[in-house]
């Protein structure tokens, strides 16, 4: 980290001040190996140097965690996270704030707890995942039933668990992109299921994350139609491991879990809006986000404070600059992600027959507070634009593509062109989706280093002549 601001800060120091930039017009004449040495415009330079030299996203995330906290998607903190993100949006500046609500089936957690009965009686530090049924009432005891990883669980034979908790274990590797993530998280939303179908009263998982701390990491589960709906519960990483031990010493090993969480009908969520009017092309639209949801066990920081920290940092930073964007830069903060991308699907519905076909370009922000290390096109024309976003960044480019973030998927789908900031997200997993997904573990150089690349992208997507969509 301390090398990319290192090479950020020099970048800027060998741009110098905007008065001893190139002009434009020997820019276009210039040679290739001069090209070579990519110079940003006066304005980019402005914005990322306030943005760098600011605490706009350190301020916004630090009041929504502390003045809300945890807010689960459809739950009355929720609610009132939108009329946080509806006085806070007004307060930096934004226009046309408004919330587009939408409705949703609401789940909340009750109590959780777990033990092992014998050989070594002990408590166990679990947590529900999310969308899970509860034990019945006075909980589960049963002899457990050892997966040392979701594929040994799979290809088990189908029944044989009867009566028997399966504890499915397996390690999530750490990488700076999550790339292990996707796999460790299928024990997480199918494992109810797999070992359902063989028979289990109750699943618990090793949990989703990288960490070694006693927390458990939550996260949504899903249940397949037509397989009898079991709960499931994540142990701590520690607590996975005793029970690797304690199982490694043979014989039977019993555990004990209850769980009350439940289903409380359809609750609003919505997602808040706010925007700087373009000067010249209003109708087109720059979306930039994050999501104003969490998980209950944290205050919702890293996942996902930072991004509406990030998002509405970088329009706050522009605000400020007094400079005017062409096009209209839109601020969401989208409701219900953890749930089910419930906020982006909502968008999509709300704005197909409206202005979806105007959005230029879209991104989230939804990966902690990291360092933006590459950048990432999902674009159909003008990749030179989003290469040179990174070059003014002082970041590469990355030949991976990208959807743009989970809530821009579902807009993405239906043709709206995408970019992402790559961040630096080795640690994320560590404190994803726990309560230790606290304010504390943000640093300022580094959410505001994603501020000053938001504010690029913003700003260069305004006056960029191309739509990004391969059609001029
Ligand atoms: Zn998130």
């Amino acid at each position: 980290m301390r090398a990319l601001l290192i090479s950020l800060l020099a970048s800027s120091t060998l741009i110098g001040c905007s008065e001893t930039l190139t002009p434009p017009e020997k820019e276009a004449s210039s040679t290739p190996a001069k090209s070579a040495e990519y110079q940003r415009s006066p304005e980019v330079d402005r914005l990322i140097k306030a943005a760098l030299a600011g605490t706009q996203a350190y301020d916004i995330t630090e009041s929504l965690t502390t003045e809300v906290g945890p807010r689960v998607g459809g739950s009355p903190e929720e609610a009132k996270a939108r009329e946080w993100a509806v006085a806070k949006f007004k307060e930096i500046g934004l226009q046309n704030v408004r919330i587009e609500p939408f409705t949703m089936p609401y789940w909340e957690r009750g109590i959780e707890t777990a033990a092992i009965v014998s050989p070594n009686p002990q408590q166990l530090y679990i947590t529900s995942l999310g969308g899970s049924v509860a034990t019945p009432e006075g909980g589960i005891e049963a002899e457990l039933a050892y997966f040392p990883t979701f594929e040994d669980l799979k290809n088990a034979p189908e029944g044989g668990l009867e009566g028997k908790i399966v504890f499915i274990s397996g390690r999530m590797k750490k990488a700076p992109d999550g790339a292990g993530y996707g796999p460790a998280n299928q024990k997480r939303r199918e494992g109810a299921t797999e070992a359902a179908k063989r028979g289990a009263v109750a699943v618990v998982i090793r949990s989703v994350g990288t960490d070694s701390h006693r927390f458990p990491h939550t996260g949504m589960m899903r249940y397949a139609d037509g397989v009898k709906k079991i709960p499931i519960a994540a142990l701590s990483a520690p607590d996975a491991d005793q029970l690797e031990r304690t199982l490694s010493r043979g014989g039977e090993v019993t555990v004990k879990m209850e769980m009350t969480p439940a289903w409380r009908g359809e609750r609003e969520s919505g997602n808040v809006i706010g925007e700087i009017i373009g000067s010249e092309k209003p109708d087109e639209i720059v979306l930039v986000s994050g999501h104003l949801d969490s998980w209950d066990l944290g205050t919702g920081a890293i996942d996902d404070g930072a991004g509406i920290g990030i998002s509405a940092g970088a329009a706050r930073v522009i605000i400020e600059s007094g400079l005017k964007p062409k096009r209209t830069l839109r601020v969401v903060a989208f409701g219900a992600e953890e749930v089910g991308l419930l906020g982006g699907f909502a968008y999509v519905a709300a704005h197909k027959d409206t202005d979806l076909d105007n959005h230029v370009l879209a991104t989230e922000s939804d990966f902690g507070a990291g360092p933006a290390y590459e950048i990432k096109s999902g674009v159909k024309s003008g990749v030179s634009v989003i290469r040179a976003m990174g070059q003014a960044m002082g970041l590469p480019f990355s030949d991976m593509p990208t959807n743009g973030g989970p809530d821009i998927g579902p807009m993405s789908r239906q043709g709206v062109p995408t970019m992402r900031w790559q961040q630096d997200g080795t640690d994320y997993f560590d404190l994803h989706h726990t309560p230790d997904d606290t304010f504390d573990k943000i640093d300022k150089d580094e959410i505001q280093q994603n501020v000053a690349a938001f504010a690029t992208m913003m700003w260069m997507a305004s006056e960029a002549d191309t739509n990004f969509r391969g059609d001029e």
